[in-house]
């Protein structure tokens, strides 16, 4: 069957902020071991208090809760729990986000953080069976050597579920190319690129993460639309984009589902893949996404071979994914 009900259909998911997928469950736990005050004190409270009315409480509402995730018990929870409810929805590989710039001004160091959320690749794996690999960003505006330590961190972890990355954060403030040394390291040591682009920002900023950071594949890059140039180049390279099509109501990208490009990428062949990027906020869970992506055309077939042609992991782990497409009765 290809419509999601009794049994949802496979899925690969290759961009959520795991910090943005937080249950109000979890965070509450988070909070009240770690001595945080959050603004709400229920999970229902805190559901409503996160859900996005608008750009501005959206920076507030998640610079007021995600902050109570301090410790690798807290990142390590992160994975299995998002792992728990996407595998419910049909998910059997994903690439999620993490940021652990982030977490420094809080003086969080930035091994705690990977070692959390390594951690919680294996824990999901063990308990789940599900396959989660890990592509930190590195928030746009840090300063370039502790980009430069993430990096060297990523790829310290490559053993442990790191395949990737990336770059996250006010893109129209700050164009890709200052991060290219980061980037080179990463590559230099066997990770992938997979920088945001083409969200906030236009086309220049898509060819920025191309040719500096040689993005493996393009976190959002929807805004490609107004260069066709850059589109055909796209399609041709077969460069996957890792399109969030609620996420970009939300945040303004596109002024809604009806008038979302996504039609306009996979009618010039541009292989696409649709992701929840901060589920909790913008109150929308793997199978919401796909509801909204097929209302555009897209078919659940054509997403889960853009997710494996985009996958970053190891080549067993490839093939597993193409034997799954390859078992399902796609309809
Ligand atoms: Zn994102």
């Amino acid at each position: 069957m290809t419509t999601d009900g009794a049994a949802p259909y496979p899925k690969i998911e290759l961009h959520v902020h795991l910090e943005g997928a937080v249950s109000p469950e979890l965070l509450l736990a988070a909070a009240r071991r770690n001595g945080f005050a959050l603004p709400v004190g229920t999970p229902e409270e805190l559901r409503a208090f996160m859900r996005f009315r608008d750009f501005d409480h959206f920076i507030e509402s998640w610079f007021a809760t995600t902050p109570a995730l301090q410790t690798e018990q807290d990142y390590r929870e992160l994975v299995l729990d998002y792992a728990r409810r996407a595998q419910q929805r049909g998910a059997v590989y994903l690439e999620a986000i993490f940021s652990p710039t982030d977490k420094l001004t809080a003086g969080i160091d930035l091994e705690t953080v990977f070692e959390g959320f390594c951690a919680g690749v294996q824990q999901a794996r063990e308990e789940l069976g599900i396959e989660v690999r890990l592509t930190p960003d590195i928030t746009r505006g840090v300063d370039l050597d502790v980009a430069e330590r993430t990096a060297r961190l990523a790829v310290a972890h490559r053993d442990r579920g790191v395949v990737a990355l990336g770059l996250g954060g006010a893109e129209a403030q700050f164009p890709p190319e200052p991060y290219a040394p980061a980037f080179a390291i990463a590559r230099e040591g066997g990770i992938g690129s997979v920088p945001h682009a083409g969200e906030t920002a236009g086309p220049a900023s898509i060819r920025g993460a191309l040719e500096t950071l040689h993005a493996d594949r393009i976190r959002h890059g929807v805004r490609a639309v107004e260069d066709p140039g850059l589109v055909r180049e796209l399609a041709d390279r077969g460069m996957v984009l890792d399109v969030c099509v609620l996420s970009n109501v939300c945040l303004s990208v596109t002024d809604s589902v009806a008038n979302h490009p996504l039609p306009q990428l996979l009618a010039a062949g541009v292989p696409v893949t649709v992701n929840t990027d901060d589920p909790t906020f913008f109150d929308c869970e793997l199978d919401d996404e796909h509801a909204a992506a097929r209302s555009l055309g897209a078919d659940p077939k054509g997403l889960f071979e853009a997710g494996i042609a985009g996958a970053l992991c190891e080549p067993e782990l490839k093939q597993r994914l193409r034997d799954v497409a390859a078992a399902h009765r796609w309809g």
